[in-house]
């Protein structure tokens, strides 16, 4: 079944262009424009887009359905997410500095990496939790549910094929989800994954620059963004060593603070406990 969620964006965007189609109207009849009427349909019409607007670009979507993106906690836990690998020699290096710090994370994997490294894929899931990331991470904001479903399916195959896991985790490329997105990974038995703290560890910032990103934005609950690998066209030019350098001291200073590390899958679990305490 459907989240009820997925139903109600539809009653926005029809308010979006009907609002915009009356102001329109109005203002095409002659109606001053700084009428009420006119003010007020104009109004609205700009909200409703601006919120479909936010909602394709926002990576914690709630108007077209559930995105996991924060745990409802006050435990001071959080959850590590790494994208877009495997890629070597960045994902081993992540992997040394894990198992060092006695810390499991969750790898959201790229199903032509996984297909170009299955025994580097197949290590990770061995020690972490793994999530779909698409076979070949395009944009979805605006693709037919075929080709979501496609993408969904043959990512899900090549981590199979590797790994031996079915993820039941997916996070859609760029943090783009639209409602078509999250329907066609519910149906395929996939929750839907944001995140509520990242770095920018695309453009390759100091490791220093990471290190603080991550750390100003981090709360009990929270769920971290950083990158062991890039999308598959990029490949072999992707450089993670700067992300690879900040890991060690991100662990640090949060076990210095009092935080333990879960994986999503745990987190995840850990706030249908709180919210539903035997
Ligand atoms: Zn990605």
């Amino acid at each position: 079944m459907r989240h009820p969620r997925t139903h109600v964006w539809k009653a926005v965007a029809a308010s979006a262009v009907g609002c915009a189609a009356l102001s329109g109207l109005r203002t095409a009849a002659g109606r001053p424009v700084r009428s009420a009427p006119t003010l007020a349909a104009t109004g609205v019409g700009i909200a409703a887009g601006g919120l479909i607007a936010f909602e394709w670009l926002s990576p914690r979507s709630w108007l077209y359905g559930p995105v996991f993106w924060h745990a409802h906690t006050t435990e001071r836990v959080v959850a590590l997410t790494f994208d877009d690998g495997p890629c070597h020699p960045y994902t081993e290096q992540l992997l040394e500095v894990l198992d060092r710090e006695g810390v499991r994370a969750t790898f959201f994997q790229v199903g032509n990496n996984v297909r170009r490294e299955p025994k580097l894929a197949a290590e990770v899931a061995s020690q972490h939790a793994v999530g779909n990331h698409t076979l070949t991470h395009p944009h979805l904001v605006w693709s037919r549910p075929s080709t979501v479903r496609e993408q969904l399916l043959r990512g899900q195959e090549a981590i199979h094929d590797a790994t031996g896991a079915l993820p039941s985790l997916f996070r859609v490329p760029h943090g783009w989800y639209g409602p078509q997105v999250i329907s066609t990974a519910e149906e395929l038995g996939m929750r839907c994954v944001g995140w509520s703290v990242m770095a920018w560890d695309w453009d390759c910032p100091p490791s220093d620059v990471i290190q603080r990103r991550i750390l100003r934005g981090i709360d009990p609950g929270g769920v971290t963004l950083l990158h062991d690998g890039k999308d598959t066209d990029a490949f072999p030019m992707a450089d993670r060593s700067h992300t690879v350098a900040a890991v060690p001291d991100i662990i640090w200073r949060l076990k210095a603070n009092g935080y333990d590390f879960l994986t999503l899958p745990e987190l995840m679990a850990l706030e249908a406990h709180d919210r539903h305490p035997r």
